[in-house]
């Protein structure tokens, strides 16, 4: 299991991270669908980095926290995006109801804050993202948990 770990010393740089993954998961040329669990504490910062990551995919607004619409889809170029938080999810059911299985068609990128609340219905991370508090800054460390995953972390370091 490859990981890999980077301080991250403020909003701004949290952001710039999210362009550099998204270059490391565009580089690779295919269709997969890509899923990432984000995990840390409240206000660690998942939304911060999937707004990094959407916006360098090309989305122009605003990223909303999806706490209460569960999900919230972006159409970029390049991928559809699907962010998640199921913080508020009591019973992994509404995720059926959603339809969950068809988001993670061929080529989405999955973006999955509270993952553990959907245990079971959601599909395999090939990345997970721990994001622990730092006094006021931020460590970051990705996990591998896939192949795919594997490659990303390869480009990531290239
Ligand atoms: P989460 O989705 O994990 O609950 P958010 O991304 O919504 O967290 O909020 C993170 C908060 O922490 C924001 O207010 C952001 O400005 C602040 N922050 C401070 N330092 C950092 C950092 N290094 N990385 C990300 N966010 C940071
Ligand atoms: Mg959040």
């Amino acid at each position: 299991m490859t990981t890999y770990s980077q301080y991250i010393a403020d909003e701004n740089s949290m952001c710039q991270f999210g362009a550099k993954l998204v270059q490391a998961i565009c580089n690779i040329q295919n269709n997969e669908t890509v899923v990432l669990y984000l995990n840390g504490e409240l206000g660690a910062g998942k939304t911060t980095l999937s707004r990094g990551i959407i916006q360098s995919l090309g989305h122009q607004g605003n990223v909303k926290s999806p706490t209460y619409t569960l999900v919230e889809e972006y159409h970029l170029p390049q991928k559809q995006v699907y962010h998640f938080d199921l913080y508020r999810l009591s019973d992994p059911e509404e995720l059926e109801f959603i339809g969950i299985r068809d988001y993670f068609k061929a080529n989405s990128l999955c973006l999955i804050e509270w993952a553990e609340k959907g245990q079971g219905l959601l599909a395999e991370a090939d990345l997970l993202i721990n994001i622990e508090y730092a006094d006021f800054a931020r460590n970051i460390q990705l996990v591998a948990t896939t192949q795919l995953g594997e490659k990303i972390l390869q480009n990531l370091t290239a």
